[in-house]
């Protein structure tokens, strides 16, 4: 049987932003935070590198704006970016308060005063990104999921993946309000019915619309295909990320290479160990993520090689291992000494740079909707990232969402009468082949057509091919039992589509979105924004 639960705030999506939000709100609230697979199964966990935060006392907050300002080729939200980067050391500080072990500082460089170790990564002018040794996202997962884990009001619900949103709207009433969500639970195979009063999408990014990714699998755009059809604005999602170092190799399934390496003075190299980065940029290896990923496919393509190296192995072998214990482990597990040899490394997408639009609490377009995290369009990253500035976005704006909460939580009663989720008219599903083949299908023209280097032509033929893969899934969904493979394939395709119509509206080349057919920038930055169809009722 299908249940109904009732909570003051639902948090969709138990990654850094989810797990902050639910911590961060008073303990006198009925919170339910949802994963739809075990709840480490975000991106958070898999973070390296660390956070980018101004904690050094050379550093300044309006070096960390000019440097992201820079990153987003002028497209970032200049309010959004100052609003991050002034509540960063307060974050950071709440994080060490939650008992992250973020990595004492070792006494090898200026670090003014700072109790921590602080590195540098690609696009920063100072070192400024605090970490936990190589496994960042682990530490402060591991260590947000303790503290929720002792907070009698937070119930953890793993497996269960969220289908839709409840609307005012959709149910035929006044109002555009966000009434909860039907979530599948995993466990009974049954779509509950979660009543609330505030409903959080923390459901991260949706890099696996591409078929190389450093993301885990559960990242499907989930939120924002929810969002979407629930009558909120997305924006920016023509700029996907992809990270330029992913490691190489047959058996590695999506395992990173952590720009820090890059950081601490590892070269890429050709495989006749020749040098590239000098020919592209005058920051070499530290140039943006942008412009080392196209750099390292343009190589690929011009020398048709399968991937490119990168070299660590000039310094100290302890320095290497002290500082990368993660990725030199992982890379012995493939026979790979990074200490002593150079690792092989390729491209694959990584971040989701647009999202559902929001405000500098995570309000999205529908009351009493918000987004955080990946998942979310602050204006921060404009049309390209900062390393280690999304974790940071994903720790301010959980804070500023929670807030703004506890400020409205007096307005707005729990929501009765809401229907059960119709499941009367479906079948159990005969053909889930068609499931798989889709998901294939889809995550191959993306990379081909929508990838790192795009044009007019090929935009148009990956959009050919989405719309007859939507119309498939809507009825297979009409017509079959949701499961969580079905929902991520729906909610993947629908993200890839606004990809797809986002790319075709920018006539330029601007930060992470390349196309021959537009190779020069405009002299206007502007944000590329959708509006669905039912968005102004
Ligand atoms: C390998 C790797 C390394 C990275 N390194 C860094 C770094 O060093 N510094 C940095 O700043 N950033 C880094 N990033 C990016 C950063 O980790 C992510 O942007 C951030 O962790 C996203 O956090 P989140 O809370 O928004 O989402 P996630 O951590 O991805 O969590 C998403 C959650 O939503 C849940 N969910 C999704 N859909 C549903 C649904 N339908 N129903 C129920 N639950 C759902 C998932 O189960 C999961 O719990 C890295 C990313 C990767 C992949």
């Amino acid at each position: 049987m299908s249940q109904h639960l009732q909570h003051d705030v639902l948090v969709i999506g138990s990654g850094a932003a989810g797990l902050t939000l639910a911590l961060t709100l008073p303990d006198n609230l009925r919170i339910a935070v949802l994963s739809k697979g075990e709840l480490a199964n975000g991106s958070t966990y898999w973070a390296q590198g660390g956070v980018a935060a101004v904690l050094d006392h050379s550093d300044t907050i309006d070096s960390h704006v000019d440097d992201t300002l820079n990153a987003g080729a002028g497209l970032c939200r200049e309010d959004a970016v100052r609003f991050t980067v002034e509540h960063s050391r307060e974050a950071i500080q709440w994080l060490i308060e939650q008992g992250v072990p973020f990595t004492r500082d070792d006494g090898d460089h200026e670090d003014g005063g700072f109790d921590f170790h602080l590195t540098r990564e690609g696009g920063h002018s100072h070192r400024r990104i605090i970490h936990a040794a190589d496994a960042t996202g682990a530490a402060i997962f591991n260590t947000l999921l303790e503290r929720t884990r002792q907070r009698s009001n937070v119930e953890l619900l793993e497996q269960r993946a969220a289908v839709d949103l409840i609307t005012e709207r959709k149910l035929g009433r006044e109002g555009r309000r966000c009434l909860g969500a039907y979530v599948l639970n995993r466990m009974t195979g049954e779509v509950d019915t979660h009543h609330a009063r505030f409903v959080i999408l923390a459901t991260g990014g949706a890099a696996k619309v591409y078929l190389y990714t450093s993301n885990p699998d559960g990242a499907c755009g989930d939120g924002i295909a929810m969002a979407w059809r629930a009558g909120c604005r997305v924006g920016n999602l023509e700029f996907n990320q992809f990270h330029p170092t992913c490691l190489y190799h047959p058996q590695a399934k999506s395992f990173l290479i952590t720009e820090a390496l890059r950081g601490e003075g590892a070269l890429l190299r050709l495989p006749n160990g020749e040098r590239f980065m000098p020919r592209f940029d005058p920051r070499e290896e530290l140039a943006p993520r942008d412009i080392v990923a196209r750099a390292i496919d343009h190589e690929m393509k011009r020398l048709g090689i399968d991937c490119v190296y990168l070299d660590i192995s000039h310094k100290p072998a302890e320095f290497v291992k002290n500082h990368f214990p993660t990725v030199y482990q992982r890379c012995l597990e493939f026979g790979i000494d990074i200490t002593q040899q150079p690792i092989p490394v390729v491209p694959a997408a990584h971040y989701t740079c647009g999202g559902v639009v929001v405000d500098q609490a995570g309000r999205s377009d529908v009351e009493g909707l918000y987004a955080i995290g990946e998942t979310s369009f602050t204006g921060l990253h404009g049309a390209n990232r900062m390393a280690s500035n999304s974790l940071l976005e994903c720790f301010v704006y959980a804070r500023s969402a929670a807030a703004d909460i506890v400020a409205n939580l007096h307005r707005v009663t729990m929501p009765t009468d809401l229907p059960s989720w119709d499941a009367s008219q479906v079948t159990d599903s005969d053909e889930d082949v068609i499931i798989a083949h889709n998901w294939d299908e889809l995550r191959r023209f993306m990379w081909d057509y929508v990838g790192i280097v795009r044009t007019t032509k090929r935009l148009q033929r990956a959009q050919h091919r989405v719309r007859l893969l939507l119309d498939e899934i809507d009825e297979f969904y009409s017509n079959y039992k949701v499961s969580r493979d079905l929902i991520e394939l729906r909610n993947l395709a629908q993200v890839a589509e606004l990809m797809i119509l986002s790319a075709m509206e920018r006539k330029e080349s601007r930060g992470l979105h390349y196309t021959l057919d537009y190779p020069d920038l405009l002299p206007e930055a502007l944000d590329t924004i959708l509006q669905p169809a039912n968005a102004d009722d």
